[in-house]
């Protein structure tokens, strides 16, 4: 068989996007990261039609060519809210008015099999917006964020996605030097409020893309 890792994960995700829409999130599938912009920008973009937008500063939205691409988008209001030339006080406020968008996207630390959606922040504004405010929200999930169960999902933040995002951000926490948490009480802690969304709510107001592709971490 010709694409053995692609079959197997595409059964997978198949899966998972029925234990998703069972907790009545909207679901959609892409086989590529392209194809997940595609579909962000062709479908659900014209179907929403968003006036004002926002994103939670997402390796996965940028690492699928969406960031630049929205952020070229004149018929939308996109607040960029991760752009590092921006003053901290002025930063602030956009991720407070980010709360309010039409339209917020985002990714996601992890997923479980039964269609839970785990993720720990640091300031709380990426797990705010997907909690409440934004009319809507687009989670974008690439396939290495699936995990069994949420301990795997704890665990799978807590040594994997914290300490790469630690050592992205440049933070002086030990896990940039360990690679694990060690539960720090750092300046620097990224991590400070962990969500899960065991359901959207209302239904459909969150909507996952599931991509059959590593992204993000
Ligand atoms: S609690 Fe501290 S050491 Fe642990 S992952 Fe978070 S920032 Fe790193």
């Amino acid at each position: 068989m010709d694409n053995a890792i692609e079959a197997y994960w595409k059964i997978r995700l198949e899966k998972l996007k029925k234990a998703l829409e069972a907790n009545n999130f909207e679901v959609h599938l892409a086989e590529s990261a392209a194809g997940a912009k595609t579909l962000v920008m062709e479908t659900l973009l014209p179907n929403l039609k968003p006036a004002s937008m926002a994103w939670g500063g997402s390796i996965t939205v940028v690492g699928a060519g969406l960031y630049s691409a929205l952020k070229e988008r004149a018929d939308i209001e996109f607040l960029d809210t991760f752009d590092k030339r921006i003053p901290a006080e002025e930063m602030l406020e956009r991720r407070r008015r980010s709360l309010l968008v039409d339209l917020f996207i985002t990714g996601t630390n992890a997923v479980t099999e039964a269609g839970q959606l785990v993720n720990l922040d640091m300031i709380g504004n990426r797990i705010g917006g997907i909690t409440f405010g934004p009319r809507h929200v687009i989670i974008l999930v690439g396939r290495n964020k699936l995990v069994p169960d949420l301990e795997e999902a704890f665990f799978r933040i807590k040594n994997y996605a914290a300490p790469v995002n630690a050592m992205r951000l440049d933070k002086k926490t030990p896990c940039v030097k360990t690679s694990f948490c060690e539960e720090c009480k750092s300046p620097d802690r990224i991590c400070n409020t962990w969500t899960i969304t065991e359901k959207s709510y209302p239904t459909g107001r969150v909507k996952a893309v599931l991509i059959n592709e590593e992204l993000g971490f």
